[in-house]
Formats: structure tokens, C-alpha cells, sequence
């Protein structure tokens, strides 16, 4: 895949990139294996110092930067914004807890002192996606770097620009050299780079062959590796729960970012007393959407991020259409538009042999299944390979209870939209991926938790 920047809603080719040569990925791993070296050293109220003024850059240049999310990769600009808000307090939550959350914890033992010690492992690869070019990697540098860590940035090759405007707002806020660069480089280099013996971790955001290839990468050099993959996120209404509310978080849950969030409901599980009303909501507020430039602040639905996800999620929808479903609305390209739009689309009567039923579609569609109790409901939602989030609605305790034990999730919202939050573990289990990213959990994925015990 080339290294460029292609407007997603014009398909015009902005800029492109030769990908960085293998001596200069030599010369970056040695910067941050010797940055690393002074780095680890540092007091934590150093490190928050330049975190906090991370955070009042993005917070001051957010319209730049979210601007060249949009031109990237197509979400709306009002979402964009919103998304650098979004970085700048991942920022400032990790400048503020780091050195708690990195502080010794005593245990007693036989020994007359023990204790667990954190400490920082060393340059740490980030493989991202570009489905949030600047959220997903800022959480994981946040807490990388306050562990005392430091970065190498190999970002998704539709969005150049905004990788190197990440190394930037780190050299701005005044980290030292080396401590958090960009790697502009093909996914042909990863594996040689997972290999080298200064990278000392891994983690990837992104499909689940890209998962395989780096864990299987990963495995032959013993090294550990977070994965944050996909999903098929259930978004299950039962009959007691208030339907207005479901219904307007169910749009904006499906229709966050275009469509392609990973934590995106993408299975309604409709109990049947309430399939009908639901459907018929659905299908109206579908079609209310404002499907144009991403630029514009009444734009709902901008394009998706190349015409390749494009082609491959009318495939997936024409495939289920053959398959026997139904299609409520939408189903086609826009085609009166240069760009990569699809129109909100939703599906109902999925044959229980479908292959859609375990895809995950990324992009503006919905799936909507019927179901007669709680039983069937949590076995539907259970159904697919993947278990990142689950929403389900209700006001029922004794159903809240069992969704929240019942649910294969790496996380289940009652009543509310999934969504990820620097203070709670976001992450999956199945193929969704495994380890977890933000809060405490997060920052101590990347570090030795040493053991000491003296006598
Ligand atoms: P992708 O094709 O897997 O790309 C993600 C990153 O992996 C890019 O930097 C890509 O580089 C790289 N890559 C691709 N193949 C690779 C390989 N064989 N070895 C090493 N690196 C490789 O994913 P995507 O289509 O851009 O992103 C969409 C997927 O990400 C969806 O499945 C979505 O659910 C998932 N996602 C998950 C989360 C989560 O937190 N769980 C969050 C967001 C997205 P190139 O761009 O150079 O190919």
C-alpha cells in the first residue's frame, strides 16, 4: 500500500511518501534505544510536565489537526475536534496518575521488605490504524511514555500526515529526541522491526490478519504484544427498556466515525415485543442522516476511508442480500458522489447460515435480529468470534445481572453507549484481541513488574 494522503471524499491523491530507507530505520531504532537510556530516568513531574503541554497543544492547534484527520481519512471535522479534546485529556489523565500508578506496592511476606516494582521496558513498537489517527495512538503513547518508555510510531499508510504531525507535537511539547518518533514505513516492515532486539514490545490496532502476522512475529522473538482488533459489538433491547433512549444511542453507536469504529454496535438484538417500533425508528433516523463532506458541520456521514473498504463492505451487504436477508434501507454506493460514500444501510431477516453473522461490517450498516427472551438474546450476541464491547438496555436488575456476567465482552455497558474512557481497561477477548489499553491496566502492560524482596 503506498504511504500517501488521498481525499477520501474526492479520491483526489494529495501527497505521497517514499517510505523511510532501511538505514534510516537502523538510525531511529538506535535513537530511541540511547534516548530510552536517559529517558527511564527521569522524575514522573518531568515527563507530566511535557504530557501536560502535549495536551495544551492539541488543545490550541485542534482544528489544525482535525482537519488532517478529515482530509485523511474522511471523518467529520465536528468528530475530528472532538477527537483531539479526546487525546489532550488521555494526556493530562496519565500526567496526573502516572506516578501512582507507578508506584511501589508493599506486600507482606517472609521477608523483612517486599514489594512490586514497575519499571519501563524499553522502545515500544505501536502498529496503528486509521480509523482514529490521532486517539489511537495517543493512548497508547500517553502511558507509554509517562512508564518511561519510549514510542516508534509505524502509523496506517492513508495517514502520513497526521503520523508526523504526532512526532511533531511531542518535539514541541519539548520530550527529548528519540523519545517518540514516526516510522514511515509499508506493514513489509514490521516484522524485521519486531525482530530487532532494541524493540522490547509491540502493540497493534487493527484487522485480525495484521493481528496474526505481528503475534506470530512477536512469538518467534518472545516478545509481548497488545492487540486491539475487531468486532461485532451486540446491541441488545429488551422490552422493558426505554426505547427512545436506545434508539437514538443506537445510530450514533453504528454511525460513529462513518461507521468504522471497532466498538461500533453492529448486531441489533431486538426482544420482540419492541422489534417493530424499533425498526421503524431505525430505519427513519437512518435515512434523516446527512451523507456529504466531511467538512461541512451539518454533515452526519462522511466518506469511508478508501474505495477499497468501499468495494469490500457492498460485497459483504450484496452477499447477505443473496443470502435471503431483507434490506430495510440504503444498500448501494452514493453514486452521484465522487467519493467513497455508502448510504446508511440496514438488514433484517439474516438467514441463520450467513456469513454476516459472523463478519464484521466496517462501515454505515446495521444488522437487526429478533429474539423471542434474555436466553436467546445472550446466545445471538455470544454467536460471533469476536468479544470486544456489548450494549444492552433494560431496567430489569435481575437482566442487567446476567448480561453483565453472561456477555463473552471485553466490556458491557448497561444502558449506555461502549465507548472507551482513560479512567476504565478498554480492550477484548476471542479474536477481538487480548491486553488491555488505558487506566492502570494499560500503563502496566508495557512495563516489568519486578519483584523485590530483601532480608
Ligand atoms: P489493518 O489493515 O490491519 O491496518 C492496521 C495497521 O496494521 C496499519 O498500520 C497497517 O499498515 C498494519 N498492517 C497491516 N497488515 C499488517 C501485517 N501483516 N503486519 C503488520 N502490520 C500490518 O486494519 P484497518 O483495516 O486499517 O483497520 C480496521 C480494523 O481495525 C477493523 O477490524 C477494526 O475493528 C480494527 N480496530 C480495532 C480497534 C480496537 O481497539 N480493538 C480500534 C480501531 C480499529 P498499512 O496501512 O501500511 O497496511
Amino acid at each position: 500500500m503506498a504511504i500517501a494522503t488521498i481525499n477520501p471524499a474526492t479520491g483526489e491523491t494529495l501527497k505521497t511518501f517514499e517510505p523511510i530507507a532501511d538505514e534510516v530505520i537502523e538510525a531511529k531504532l538506535e535513537l530511541a534505544q540511547q534516548a530510552f537510556k536517559k529517558y527511564r530516568q527521569l522524575p514522573f513531574e518531568q515527563r507530566a510536565l511535557w504530557m501536560q503541554k502535549a495536551a495544551d497543544i492539541l488543545e490550541r492547534d485542534r482544528e489544525i489537526y482535525a482537519e488532517m484527520m478529515t482530509l485523511e481519512m474522511g471523518k467529520t471535522l465536528k468528530s475530528a475536534i472532538g477527537e483531539v479534546e479526546k487525546c489532550a485529556l488521555v494526556c493530562r489523565y496519565y500526567a496526573k496518575n502516572a506516578a501512582q500508578f507507578m508506584a511501589d506496592v508493599p506486600a507482606t511476606t517472609d521477608a523483612s521488605s517486599s514489594f512490586v516494582r514497575y519499571q519501563p521496558l524499553g522502545p515500544i513498537l505501536a502498529v496503528m490504524p486509521w480509523n482514529f489517527p490521532f486517539w489511537q495512538v495517543f493512548r497508547f503513547a500517553a502511558p507509554a511514555l509517562m512508564a518511561g518508555n519510549v514510542g516508534l510510531l509505524k502509523h496506517a499508510s492513508n495517514v502520513p500526515q497526521c503520523a508526523l504531525k504526532i512526532e511533531e507535537i511531542f518535539t514541541l511539547a519539548g520530550f527529548p529526541e528519540g523519545v517518540f518518533q514516526t516510522l514511515l514505513v509499508g506493514a513489509d516492515k514490521v516484522a524485521d522491526i519486531v525482530a530487532d532486539d532494541r524493540i522490547k514490545a509491540a502493540t497493534l490496532t487493527g484487522s485480525e490478519p495484521a493481528g496474526e502476522s505481528l503475534a506470530a512475529n512477536a512469538g518467534k522473538n518472545l516478545k509481548k504484544v497488545v492487540l486491539e482488533l475487531g468486532g461485532s459489538d451486540p446491541f441488545i433491547v429488551m422490552s422493558s427498556a426505554d426505547l427512545a433512549a436506545a434508539l437514538s444511542t443506537a445510530v450514533t453507536s453504528r454511525m460513529l466515525n462513518n461507521g468504522q469504529s471497532c466498538i461500533a454496535a453492529k448486531r441489533f438484538i431486538l426482544a420482540e415485543e419492541i422489534a417493530d417500533e424499533f425498526i421503524t425508528g431505525f430505519v427513519e433516523k437512518f435515512e434523516q442522516l446527512k451523507v456529504g463532506d466531511p467538512m461541512l458541520p451539518e454533515t452526519d456521514i462522511g466518506p469511508l476511508a478508501t474505495p477499497a473498504i468501499l468495494k469490500d463492505l457492498d460485497n459483504q451487504v450484496q452477499t447477505c442480500i443473496q443470502s435471503g436477508a431483507k434490506l430495510l434501507t440504503g444498500g448501494r454506493p452514493l453514486s452521484e458522489n465522487a467519493g467513497n460514500f455508502y448510504l446508511p444501510t440496514i438488514l433484517a431477516d439474516i438467514p441463520p447460515k450467513a456469513s454476516a453473522r459472523q463478519e464484521e461490517f466496517f462501515g454505515p450498516v446495521a444488522l437487526v435480529f429478533r429474539v423471542a427472551g434474555i436466553d436467546e438474546a445472550i446466545a445471538l450476541a455470544n454467536s460471533t468470534s469476536f468479544g470486544l464491547g456489548a450494549s444492552a438496555w433494560t431496567t430489569v436488575n435481575s437482566e442487567s445481572d446476567r448480561f453483565i456476567s453472561e456477555l463473552e465482552a471485553g466490556a458491557v455497558f448497561i444502558n449506555g453507549l461502549v465507548k472507551s474512557d482513560p479512567r476504565l481497561p478498554f480492550g477484548g477477548i476471542k479474536r477481538s484481541g487480548y491486553g488491555r489499553e488505558l487506566s492502570i491496566q494499560g500503563m502496566h502492560e508495557f512495563v516489568n513488574i519486578k519483584t523485590v524482596w530483601v532480608k
